[in-house]
């Protein structure tokens, strides 16, 4: 963008170039830094429609592209205006009423049309392309198939999940409904919440069961608005007899995606389908989740699972080293499972690496072994958060190429995501700031702490800016 700054006239309040001609070296910039399919995707139809002094306004097509801006793209834009203009700008970003009745993808509609209206509605758009509930084929749910209920160990601390998860399966849309399950992460929600997608389908194959996770949930929702598929995919999930959404937490903040879900929900529960949730937490400590939502959510049964007390730390391992064929000492089971306390998946994870220590070593799974493996597991540096680690989440969070971290480039769309990954480099991996800069292509010290800085006072002004932190930082713990 720099070779862009020159051909501007100066930054002089009274030459400010015309929007039209800014929003060109914005789109200019943009398309430099990201890949083609994000830059098509979110920025190809915006258009500018006014600015001034303070103020700069762009148009889209739909709320969904409106958000997908605000939450990820708002803070380069700005800052891309800022280089351009030399002043700052707040960008806002509206809807235009008239891309959206252009738009080959239509907005989602508010109301909720129940099947049979749907159908009207398909029949109606005339293209001839209308599924016929015949034409929609069953679907097969991407299940593990290691997560089902046999293999599901049951205690003190997820009883009430599990009877509840049994329930439903039983006798769906009955009386639980929705079942929202939470818990702290590795105790178990996906496991259970496949064990019921295995247990319907086992009974009968021509259930339709949708498992997905809420963001998977969103991408195919963005994918429909996209490819101007939005009916189909609203008709899709209305036949569902299953709809097991895993992760729900991910929704916060995602208006359109909360209410397609909401609609979604309503004709499911009309039709006394099933819905299961699953969320890290209650659903009313959801951050941002519309309000009718949150009531659906609360109105079903909501069951909790705690972390399992040593009994079942122990039954766990007992059942895993059974499934893997392994016998087990006592005294071995007992270390780890005493060692081991946080959750069902770290307590897995050390198990496997103990086997696999041993098998690779040819060694005999001895007390000695486990207490060497364990302590090599629970201080091992992999459980320490990288900054590669770091870079990835932020490069897969803005859809960045692969080099976006040690490129050389400083557009907005590109320095922006490299401070955020700085910010948090400082502050999760404990490294100098002379390590971090050679991390990102051997920059400066300097260059670190400024992004600090600059991210820090971001944070106290800019929410979009704490957000996209916190779901950094959420999939690097993950
Ligand atoms: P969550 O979705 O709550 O983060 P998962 O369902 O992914 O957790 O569980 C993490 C791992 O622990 C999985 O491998 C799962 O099979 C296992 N696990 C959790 N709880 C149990 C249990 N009660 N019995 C057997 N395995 C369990
Ligand atoms: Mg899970």
């Amino acid at each position: 963008m720099d070779n862009l700054l020159t051909t501007l006239p100066s930054s002089e309040p009274a030459a400010l170039p015309d929007h039209q001609e800014i929003w060109r070296l914005v789109l200019a910039a943009m398309s430099e830094s990201l890949p083609k399919g994000a830059y098509d995707a979110w920025f190809a139809h915006a258009r500018a429609v006014g600015a001034d002094d303070t103020r700069f306004t762009i148009e889209v097509a739909s709320s969904f592209t409106q958000e997908w801006l605000r939450d990820r793209y708002r803070a380069m834009i700005e800052q891309a205006l800022a280089e351009i203009t030399g002043r700052p700008l707040v960008v806002e970003i509206r809807i235009s009423p008239e891309m959206a009745a252009r738009s080959v993808a239509p907005v989602f509609v508010a109301a909720a049309p129940t099947d049979p209206r749907i159908a009207a509605a398909v029949a109606q758009s005339g293209d001839g392309s209308a599924p016929s509930h015949a034409a929609i084929s069953t679907p097969r749910p991407q299940l593990n198939p290691r997560y089902t209920f046999e293999s599901f160990v049951v205690g003190g601390s997820n009883e009430f999940a599990h009877a509840a998860c049994r329930a439903v399966s039983e006798r769906p849309g009955a009386s639980y409904n929705p079942l929202f399950i939470y818990g702290g992460v590795g105790l178990g929600k996906t496991h259970l919440i496949q064990a019921i997608g295995h247990a319907v389908l086992a009974k009968n194959p021509r259930t339709r069961v949708f498992y997905m996770s809420a963001e998977a949930w969103m991408n195919e929702m963005v994918s429909a608005i996209q490819n101007g598929t939005t009916l189909q995919f609203k008709e899709r999930f209305r036949t569902a007899d299953f709809l097991l959404i895993d992760d729900v937490p991910f929704l916060s903040g995602k208006e359109s995606t909360q209410q397609e879900l909401f609609h979604t929900f309503n004709v499911l529960i009309d039709a006394r389908k099933q819905i299961v949730l699953t969320s890290d937490r209650p659903p009313n400590e959801i951050a941002d989740l519309e309000e009718r939502l949150v009531s659906r959510f609360q109105a079903g049964l909501v069951a909790d699972i705690q972390s399992p007390d040593l009994e079942m730390r122990l039954a766990i391992l007992r059942k895993r080293s059974v499934t893997e064929g392994i016998a087990l000492d006592d005294d071995v089971t007992l270390l780890i499972a005493d060692s081991v306390k946080s959750n069902v998946r770290e307590l897995e994870g050390s198990l496997v690496r103990l086997l696999a220590y041993a098998s690779l070593t040819g060694r005999d799974i001895t007390i000695d072994l486990a207490r060497q493996v364990l302590k090599d597991y629970l201080s091992s540096p992999s459980r320490k958060i990288s900054v590669e680690q770091i870079q990835t989440a932020t490069i897969e969070f803005f859809s960045l190429p692969a080099d976006a971290m040690r490129s050389k480039r400083r557009t907005a769309a590109l320095s922006h995501p490299r401070q955020i990954a700085m910010f948090l480099s400082r502050e999760m991996t404990g490294l100098s700031l002379a390590e971090i800069g050679r991390k990102f292509g051997g920059r400066d010290h300097t260059t670190v702490l400024h992004a600090c800085e600059k991210i820090r006072v971001d944070l106290s002004r800019d929410p979009t800016v704490t957000d996209a932190l916190t779901r950094i930082r959420s999939r690097i713990e993950k």
